[in-house]
């Protein structure tokens, strides 16, 4: 396949590389290279032109709740405990029936495209089928990721309260059947947070880690009450970070942890150490009254963070607003913190594109041996009439464009059309 267009990534925190007029080559899932001519063996192939277009990477949302989606903006005046009591559990509930899941899990699935979140690690519910059906639209949809049945044994209303031994099982299935029958979409193992599973539910995922060689996912320091919960719950183990230490369940370079807000020094050593990958979500952070992450200390500590929308503790699954939202945070926490620059909003860009799709291999970059993944963002009628540069273009999309600013969008390297008429 040839492309030409405008191409825009973020190899670095801190580097966009811009590509007028150019020509993109792939071979099956991945680039071959990028050309300010095109090379003579491609001369007369067919070129999809996208003209005045930019394209940039398809966003990688690394911390997604599936069934919260109809949740999206609702009931925020109070804080995570109460709100996951009095909103999310009943909503997570209902995943027991089927046919409500698929209908949740089309519309879900079919945001996530609209919006150009082409890779995602998503939260399903604790329930078997409904994660099953989960990661089974998301390969017919094209799109790719890691899809986690939530595994919940204590502290969670009776009907989302799992027995132990059964939640292992389940987990185990569910590994093995997509191992077996799926090609892009793998499986992570997702402890919903301390609270809500027991040492021995921990214990036994960790050593499912071990034994498969999985990816995890989960919560981490987000709200002081949690913090403070973590703490009664396990006296004997100092910090809520050791405390999924402790089970296995920090696996190196294959960990992601949302929130991370009330971190100790020595919490960060061990995070640094593993490799865990942080999902910021800011507007899960201002919406439930969490707190504001370090997120530019943490960067400069050298640790991995990525930008990631919550939902429904974030109320919109558009990935460009996050990026937009965790810059906007990030200046905020600058007024009251003037020692730490605030993150601009194309760093914010990296995080959420190149930082993210690291998470999944070679993700995020215009670069010889990198997945095609893209989004073509159409040209705003102001665009010529200001002479608008593409990194201008780039920025007012960020924050103010929709799903209506993009034209296509490819992943792995095929164009990937809206999965689902409903
Ligand atoms: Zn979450």
């Amino acid at each position: 396949m040839i492309i030409k267009g405008n191409f825009i990534w973020a190899p670095e925190l801190d580097r966009l590389e811009v590509r007028e007029h150019a020509w993109l080559v792939t071979e099956g899932e991945r680039i071959v290279g990028l050309y300010g001519q095109l090379p003579p063996e491609y001369a007369g192939q067919p070129v999809e032109d996208w003209g005045e277009a930019i394209l940039i990477p398809g966003f990688n949302d690394m911390h997604i709740h599936a069934p919260q989606f109809p949740n999206r903006g609702i009931g925020y005046d109070v804080r995570l405990l109460e709100w996951l009591e009095t909103y999310t559990f009943p909503l997570e509930s209902r995943y027991r029936d089927l046919d409500f899941a698929r209908r949740v899990w089309k519309r879900f699935l079919n945001r996530l495209w609209a919006v150009g979140t082409l890779r995602f690690s998503a939260f399903a519910t604790i329930h078997k089928q409904a994660a099953w059906v989960l990661m089974e639209l998301t390969e017919q949809a094209g799109l790719r990721g890691l899809v986690g049945k939530v595994n919940m044994d204590r502290n969670a209303p009776d009907s989302l309260r799992e027995e132990t031994e059964q939640s292992l099982a389940d987990t185990e299935e569910l590994i093995c059947r997509s191992r077996a029958e799926l090609k892009h979409v793998g499986f992570i193992l997702t402890p919903r947070f301390v609270p809500s599973t027991t040492e021995r539910l921990m214990d036994g995922l960790g050593q499912l880690g071990e034994k498969y060689d999985l990816p995890v996912q989960s919560h981490l320091s987000e709200n002081p009450s949690e913090v403070d919960w973590v703490r009664q719950l396990h006296p004997d183990i100092p910090t809520y970070t050791q405390v999924y230490d402790t089970y296995g369940l920090l696996r190196r370079d294959k960990t992601i942890m949302a929130h991370g807000i009330y971190l100790s020094p020595g919490e960060k050593d061990i995070l640094r150490e593993k490799g865990v990958l942080l999902a910021h979500c800011p507007f899960s952070n201002s919406n439930v009254s969490s707190g504001i992450m370090p997120l530019r200390r943490d960067l400069e500590e050298g640790l991995r963070c990525c930008v990631a929308s919550d939902v429904a503790g974030g109320h919109t699954a558009a990935m460009n607003r996050s990026v937009a939202g965790a810059a906007a945070l990030s200046k905020l926490n600058w007024l009251s913190h003037p020692e730490q620059r605030h993150l601009k909003v194309t760093e914010a860009f990296h995080l959420a594109t190149r930082a993210s799709g690291a998470f999944f291999g070679k993700v995020g970059c215009f670069e010889p041996g990198f997945d095609f993944d893209a989004l073509v963002l159409t040209p705003d009628p102001m665009d010529s009439l200001l002479e608008r540069t593409p990194v201008e273009r780039l920025e007012q999309f960020l924050y103010d464009g929709d799903d209506r600013h993009i034209a296509a969008r490819y992943c792995g390297g095929a164009r990937v059309e809206r999965p689902f008429a409903l």
